[in-house]
């Protein structure tokens, strides 16, 4: 099996030792390519994600401010995303979004930085990494208005009607270790109805590990049980869910088998 990592955060502190490995047992697992959101404590270091791409094979970067850090976003901020943006190693804008559940910045700070984000990806022409928390609504009504790109909704915990939501907008939908906790049933029947060619999966490492790794710090070679938990969901063998969204994260980012 091949597969993608579309969503870990390999820059964050819990890796600073052991990164290296990590990669390597990711590897073994057959998982060649990760994608590293670059979020990291936000601004105005905006280039976490850019060095671990410069250093790993298969390793490649998002740029992009988190909502939790949406208050320390300034006019100097946008100007270093657009740049970073033209980056090769840059896929993606990413992971942007509304988090009404922590309110680490105020939330009408969280809108104003997400729109002006939606904006330079736009410019850019990538696809973005969307990050949504108790937060439906409000997410929806920026992105109807806002972008007609494509797009991932990262971690996606939302139920069945929330899933053709997202994909009535164009967006990839991509699943995580909840998918695989006992009580995340909705996520599941969600998980049943993307159509093959929407799907992705994620880690969201260090955080969310699947069952039967779950309250350890998640790795992406991890990936594997949620993997084979949302083919069992779906009724296909663990192969066709890893082929499918391998070949899904390289059409939307527009990168080569
Ligand atoms: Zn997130
Ligand atoms: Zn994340």
């Amino acid at each position: 099996m091949t597969l993608v990592d579309s969503h870990v955060h390999l820059d964050h502190e819990q890796f600073r030792d052991d990164v290296d490995a990590c990669i390597a047992r990711a590897q073994d697992q057959g998982i060649t390519r990760m994608l590293t959101i670059g979020t990291g404590d936000g601004p105005p270091k905006l280039d976490c994600a850019l060095e671990l791409a410069a250093r790993y094979e298969g390793v490649y970067a998002t740029v992009g401010v988190h909502p939790h850090e949406a208050s320390k976003a300034n006019p100097a901020t946008f100007d270093g995303l657009r740049h970073l943006l033209k980056e090769p190693s840059v896929l993606a804008l990413g992971e942007i979004g509304l988090d009404y559940h922590y309110d680490f910045s105020p939330r009408e700070v969280q809108r104003e930085v997400f729109i002006e984000q939606l904006r330079l990806a736009r410019e850019a022409g990538k696809p973005v990494i969307i990050h949504t928390r108790e937060a439906w609504p409000d997410t929806l009504d920026v992105l109807r208005r806002e972008w007609s790109g494509p797009g991932i909704m990262h971690c996606f915990t939302g139920d069945e009607a929330q899933a053709r939501e997202a994909l009535d907008l164009g967006f990839h939908l991509s699943f995580g270790g909840v998918l695989t906790f006992q009580k995340a049933e909705n996520v599941r029947q969600a998980a049943a109805i993307v159509p093959e060619d929407r799907l992705l999966v994620e880690t969201d490492a260090p955080y969310l590990a699947p069952i039967p790794f779950r309250g350890k710090r998640n790795e992406p070679a991890f990936m594997v049980e949620t993997v084979k938990r949302l083919a069992a969901v779906r009724g296909v063998p663990p192969e066709q869910v890893a082929s499918a969204t391998t070949a899904n994260f390289h059409r939307l980012m527009g990168c080569e088998d």
